[in-house]
């Protein structure tokens, strides 16, 4: 019914930020994405939960034999692009070059075939419509970026799993989970308000949804759920999503883990298509 997937990047593949952070310094920054996704993968089996990796390009080559890891663990290997950068931020031809890089790395380390994508900042959606027939035209079926939430995406779009036509075929879209909360929409799935809320209230939404036939998405990143991540200076927003309440996120994961019940993307994707 529901879906858990990770956002496999490090803690400092931050959009759009500069200085420290630019992509020219990460190989100079402390690595800590093999024990992070270590942690999370000890995780999922103890829960028994199947999930799909969408790892970033730039971590696979780097470190192939955790790609390997993940899926002698049992899960999907998914693209997240290859250098982290926004979709709007590239230029068509950028991006079907970055996106087939990613999909060349990932098989580098030993992925099969690669049909799903997220993209960085949930940054893939009605505002770059040739960014979904570019993804088609590269064999991928399913996306995940699409969140129905302001500033990263619209709170109009569809909240459901749905197809959607592009010049090349249809691609199923599989939004994040998100419910509304005082006149707002919060981003229950994933970030600071996965984070934030107790599990029982995140489960009671969960199973509020499930009732309705309506799956839940949840996404995590393994830099939430590291003990002493490296701390620099951030924007407020960015700030804000990356280290407002991390402390016992792993305990409240693992609730989380243990009790709603869990399917896989490419089950969701599929009920989704042959509805
Ligand atoms: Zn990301």
């Amino acid at each position: 019914m529901n879906v858990f997937s990770v956002d496999v990047e490090e803690w400092f593949h931050v959009c759009g930020v500069g200085g420290g952070l630019a992509p020219d310094r990460w190989h100079a920054l402390p690595s800590r994405i093999v024990t992070t996704t270590a942690r999370l993968l000890d995780e999922l089996d103890a829960a028994q939960v199947t999930a799909t990796f969408f790892v970033l390009g730039w971590v696979a080559d780097r470190y192939p034999e955790l790609v390997g890891r993940i899926q002698t663990a049992g899960h999907a290997i998914a693209s997240h692009g290859y250098r982290h950068i926004r979709v709007p931020e590239l230029c068509p031809a950028a991006f079907s070059a970055d996106l087939s890089a990613s999909v060349r790395a990932l098989q580098m380390a030993g992925a099969g075939a690669i049909t799903a994508f997220r993209a960085p900042e949930w940054s893939l959606n009605t505002r770059t419509p040739w960014a979904f027939d570019e993804l088609v035209a590269q064999g991928f079926t399913v996306d995940a970026s699409m969140a129905p939430v302001r500033i990263v995406g619209r709170t109009s779009y569809p909240r459901q799993p749905h197809c959607r036509m592009t010049a090349h075929g249809t691609i199923v879209e599989v939004p994040p989970f998100v419910v509304d909360r005082l006149g707002q929409v919060v981003p229950l799935g994933w970030g600071w308000a996965l984070r934030t809320w107790q599990p029982r209230r995140v489960l009671r939404a969960i199973e509020q949804a499930n009732r309705l036939g309506h799956p839940a998405v949840l996404t995590v990143h393994p830099w939430e759920i590291d003990d002493n991540p490296p701390r620099v200076r951030l924007p407020l927003r960015l700030h804000f999503a990356h280290y407002v309440r991390l402390s016992g996120f792993v305990d409240r994961l693992r609730i989380l883990l243990r009790t709603a019940p869990f399917s896989t993307l490419e089950q969701v994707a599929l009920a989704a298509s042959s509805s």
